[in-house]
């Protein structure tokens, strides 16, 4: 009771400051504690919107292939890629085209992931890809698309043959 210790100044003066202190201490505290409790919570709901978002605009990805080019010089460097590939990871390893195939201007063998496994095998390939060209592609069912403005690369990016796959896409 503030009112009283006022009227009673001298005798109750050290517990009026002392009350003081105390209530202003908790103020502090409580002030911190829910800006805190809102600055996290205003995070968390950011970072829920981020992923709603995220996985919506995504769910249309049925999963992804990585091409990896090789030549006559290389070949040997594209099977120890295929093979830690196929170690490591649940991938789906297709069989080695030595011509070209489709879009695919030289020499590949594709392997095919599931979005889940996308973040173990692209990482992988970053730094193990040897110095070939890879291209690493979504399917979302527009394979113009996928293999052009979706198209992700490492190394060199090679020029595809996208007119075939337009002609399907036409036909
Ligand atoms: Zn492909």
């Amino acid at each position: 009771m503030p009112n009283c210790f006022l009227i009673n100044h001298g005798k109750h003066n050290r517990s009026y400051v002392y009350n003081k202190v105390v209530s202003a201490y908790y103020e502090i505290i409580f002030k911190l504690y829910f800006s805190l409790q809102s600055l996290i919570f205003s995070r968390l709901l950011t970072y829920e919107k981020a992923y709603i978002f995220m996985t919506q605009e995504t769910q249309k990805i049925t999963g992804f292939h990585a091409h990896i080019y090789f030549d006559s010089a290389s070949r040997d460097v594209a099977a120890r890629v295929r093979e830690g590939l196929g170690a490591r990871f649940d991938v789906r390893l297709g069989r080695w085209h030595d011509q070209p195939i489709g879009p695919h201007p030289k020499s590949m063998y594709q392997v095919a992931f599931l979005p889940n496994q996308f973040e173990k095998v692209v990482p992988w390939l970053m730094l193990n890809r040897e110095g070939l060209d890879v291209l690493v592609h979504p399917e979302t069912g527009d394979d113009v698309k996928d293999h052009t403005d979706h198209a992700l690369w490492l190394g060199e990016k090679l020029e595809l043959n996208i007119d075939i796959l337009r002609r399907v896409r036409t036909s």
